[in-house]
């Protein structure tokens, strides 16, 4: 098949998809565990944790890359007009574990890479700090193309990408999500809730676990909170078996 012609497929496959209100092909109903954390933060000490597991993916012929090239050439919203590279998603394509954030900022929108900047370098110290390789896990944003100025990505703009991110998570399938600071939060996990109070419990997306912590550039900002995120990476850590139990 040529390039072009994936793409459409591709960008048929989102719009049948988005038309249909399907944002991912997930299922399963893991049974839910308590998980008891080590840390000093009392509201962190309980988890209560669905097993890792899931369904294997759908089974269309789509592939990350297939994705990744109808992602390119994308209009579906208006953050393609000041964008300068589509900030696809890097890493494992089969990645136990995924970090979601909000989108690109200015140093990934130049460089077409999600978390390169001072945010991207913290994110690298999380994850070697847990025993892991940034190019072990797989990373993307909630939304592909830079708001301008940095805003928040409108909900509009949100939804429009969202068949992306949901097909991303399929393809790669994660046993655990990290979400990555407020905006990636809500809008995945469909609150407006604030972030404190979503940390120190295992939620649900799509049959996956999903664990929410601050943003990098949050902590950059806050230093004082890098210990709590910490907490919850050792959750995370304690979910997947790796690292010190
Ligand atoms: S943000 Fe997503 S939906 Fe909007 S133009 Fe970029 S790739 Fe398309």
């Amino acid at each position: 098949m040529s390039d072009s012609a994936a793409r459409d497929q591709a960008i048929q496959h989102l719009r049948r998809l988005e038309a249909e209100g399907v944002w991912g092909v997930r299922r399963s109903e893991p049974a839910k565990q308590e998980v008891k954390l080590a840390t000093n933060d009392s509201d962190l000490q309980t988890f209560s944790s669905p097993t890792a597991g899931g369904q294997s993916p759908s089974g269309e012929s789509l592939t990350l890359e297939t994705l990744a090239a109808a992602a390119r050439d994308c209009q579906l919203c208006r953050l393609c007009e000041e964008r300068t590279n589509v900030v696809w998603g890097v890493g494992n394509p089969d990645a136990r574990l995924m970090f979601i954030g909000e989108g690109p900022g200015r140093d990934e929108d130049i460089q077409g890479e999600p978390f390169v900047g001072a945010a991207g370098r913290l994110l690298n110290k999380i994850i070697e700090a847990m025993g892991l390789r940034r190019e072990d896990v797989y990373i993307a944003n909630t939304v592909k193309c830079r708001p301008p100025h940095n805003r928040n990505p409108a909900e509009d703009e949100l939804a429009a990408c969202r068949p992306y991110l949901m097909q991303q998570v399929d393809l790669v399938s994660p046993e655990m999500i990290v979400v990555l600071g407020r905006v990636a939060m809500q809008a995945i996990l469909a609150t407006d809730a604030p972030l404190g109070r979503m940390r120190g419990r295992v939620h649900e997306w799509n049959g996956i676990p999903v664990i929410c912590t601050y943003h990098p550039a949050y902590l950059l900002r806050t230093p004082e909170d890098k210990g709590k995120t910490w907490a919850d990476m050792q959750a995370v850590m304690q979910q997947l078996g790796i690292g010190q139990q």
